[in-house]
């Protein structure tokens, strides 16, 4: 039986993992991953984002991602982040 890995959570197809590490956060998710430490919270990854799956938290001023299932997997995003804080696995059509 696997241990469960504390701050990891299951959803269907999805496993999304928080780490928090004093002030740096990372959310990792199996097609979209945000380094906190590094984003400076533009925007520039949610204006272009054909899916509007990005936004940037109000209070955390850091790029959340809502629903990666539903990312073309096109890496626009990556190539608008200055600070490069944003990485997408796959590749899209
Ligand atoms: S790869 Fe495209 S659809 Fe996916 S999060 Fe980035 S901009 Fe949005
Ligand atoms: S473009 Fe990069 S730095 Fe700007 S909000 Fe998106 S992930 Fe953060």
């Amino acid at each position: 039986m696997a241990t469960p890995i504390p701050g990891a959570k299951r959803a269907p197809g999805r496993l999304f993992l928080h780490i928090q590490l004093g002030e740096v956060q990372t959310t990792m998710g199996k097609i979209v991953t945000v380094d906190e430490e590094l984003c400076i919270g533009c925007g520039a990854c949610a204006a272009m984002c054909p899916k509007k799956i990005l936004y940037v938290h109000e209070k955390t001023g850091k790029c959340k991602v809502t629903d990666e299932n539903q990312c073309d997997r096109r890496r626009g995003c990556e190539g608008a982040c200055p600070v490069e804080a944003i990485k997408v696995t796959g590749k899209g059509g």
